[in-house]
């Protein structure tokens, strides 16, 4: 019989910015219940409205350097295009996973591959804009940055969609409600496997098979 204690799944969500990854994941979070966000370490400093420990673990990079050391990170990346560091705690992540804790990780495509060969059973989605206009109208922002500024954004995103081949999972956000269902579903699917399936439903089992060691 399979252990039937109860651990959670890892979910890793990467997309070019411009996909609209934050705003899915968001209220992805909002709608799924014991789902829980990854708060991530960076080197880069809080934009405006951004509170440390909330958006991000703001620190510098003799921290980073020394979590780096101590392996404190279960993965970690400087992410194209934006010349800061950026990791997943490894003692923030096992602690809710041990506790059962579904937990996701908005990270970029290095991490994606770093999590998938140390944690094979993590489950990775990758979430493109439906169109190239489309990026490129999202890049644009407010109209106020350059045509060159634009470019190199539209360069980084490239960059990520490189990599989608790479993923579990693949979501368009052309329809935000369509999007954000399918990535619920991708999620309920996960948690109905029967390793996951099976330690939150023990007591029912044990009820259906009252003379079976269940383990
Ligand atoms: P931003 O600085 O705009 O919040 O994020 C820049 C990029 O860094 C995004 O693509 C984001 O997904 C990625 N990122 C954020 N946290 C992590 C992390 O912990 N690990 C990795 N590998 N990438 C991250």
């Amino acid at each position: 019989m399979k252990s039937l204690t109860p651990q959670g799944a890892l979910f890793v969500v990467a997309a070019p910015s411009g996909a609209g990854k934050s705003s899915l994941t968001r209220a992805l979070l909002e709608r799924m219940d014991n789902l829980y966000l990854s708060v991530s370490h960076t080197t880069r400093n809080p934009r405006p409205g951004e509170i440390d420990g909330r958006e991000y673990h703001f620190v510098d990079d003799a921290t980073f350097v020394d979590m780096v050391y101590h392996e404190a990170f279960l993965e970690h990346a400087q992410v194209f295009g934006f010349k800061y560091r950026y990791g997943t705690s490894r003692a923030a992540v096992e602690l809710h996973l041990n506790k059962g804790h579904d937990v996701l990780l908005e990270i970029d495509w290095q991490g994606a591959q770093q999590i998938k060969s140390r944690m094979p059973s993590a489950q990775s989605i990758f979430i493109l804009p439906p169109s190239r206009e489309e990026l490129e109208r999202r890049l644009t922002g407010r109209g106020t940055d350059s045509a060159e500024v634009i470019a190199a954004r539209m360069d980084t995103s490239e960059n990520e969609i490189k990599h989608w081949h790479e993923f579990d999972y693949l979501v368009v956000n052309d329809d935000f409600d369509t999007a954000l269902d399918q990535l619920a579903t991708i999620v309920t699917a996960r948690r109905s496997r029967t390793t996951h399936y099976a330690p939150k439903i023990a007591p029912l089992l044990a009820k259906l098979l009252p003379t079976t060691d269940l383990g």
